[in-house]
């Protein structure tokens, strides 16, 4: 144990360079070789394994009690230490969990919210009392509906904003909607669409118009509302159109 703490010191104070520990490593690794190293490392696991085994012939040792004694070791080791439930279960002879819990608990344990003592049936078992565990998952519920509550705020917001806009753009003279970064936008998205090739002819000669085939959504343009034309077919959906 006092080897832990100090190594600990050790870690802590790395940024200092002339505390004691310090010149206590330096001094060590000028001799040490990897060899002693591992001798070193081997020997401390040989002790950590020797730890482990005299805990564990503590619990075989406490099993051995007599009643009532041997049920309050049990009781305490139970929820003083974190020793796993199957071995407890093991040396105390108890099948199974359940078994287990019903015979430690239910545990006088203080609610990690509010510090009244409630029955707690295992260390699994929830740390907070039933009226705070109530409380909380009121709590979380009424936080979820702010949270929805908010967002549908902010999307009903979004949506009134997108309409306004819309509106605008509709308002607008046709030659003042064509200048519109909005329509820049759409109409490029459209020629990219259609690989930059007149969707008619496929012929990818001068410039490409983007042809309103519908206004019912200007300012708000649907794929299936716009055509990309070379200047020719353009012009010849225009007379389609207008002898139509
Ligand atoms: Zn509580
Ligand atoms: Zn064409
Ligand atoms: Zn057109």
């Amino acid at each position: 144990m006092p080897k832990t703490k100090k190594g600990q010191a050790v870690s802590c104070r790395r940024a200092q360079d002339d505390t004691p520990s310090h010149s206590r490593r330096e001094k060590f690794l000028a001799t040490v070789t990897p060899e002693e190293i591992l001798k070193i490392f081997e020997k401390r696991s040989r002790a950590i394994e020797s730890a482990k085994q005299s805990l564990e012939n503590l619990i075989i040792d406490a099993s051995y009690a007599q009643e009532p004694k041997r049920l309050q070791i049990l009781q305490a080791l139970y929820w003083g230490t974190h020793v796993s439930e199957d071995k407890l279960a093991t040396y105390f002879g108890i099948s199974g969990r359940t078994h287990l819990h019903e015979i430690v608990g239910p545990k006088d344990s203080p609610c990690s919210s509010c510090h009244a003592l409630f029955p707690r049936k295992s260390r699994h078992s929830t740390t907070q009392c039933r009226p705070c565990r109530i409380r909380t998952a009121s709590e979380e519920r009424e936080a979820q509906n702010r949270e929805y509550a908010a967002h549908t705020a902010e999307r009903a917001e979004k949506d009134r904003l997108d309409r306004e806009r819309i509106n605008q753009l509709r308002d607008l003279p046709y030659a003042e909607y064509l200048k519109t970064d909005h329509w820049k936008g759409v109409s490029d998205l459209a020629r990219k669409r259609a690989r930059y090739q007149c969707e008619l002819c496929k012929g990818r000669k001068g410039k490409l118009h983007v042809h309103h085939k519908t206004y019912a959504n200007l300012g708000d343009e649907q794929y299936g509302d716009l055509i990309v034309l070379c200047e020719t077919c353009h012009r010849k959906q225009h007379g389609k159109e207008a002898t139509a």
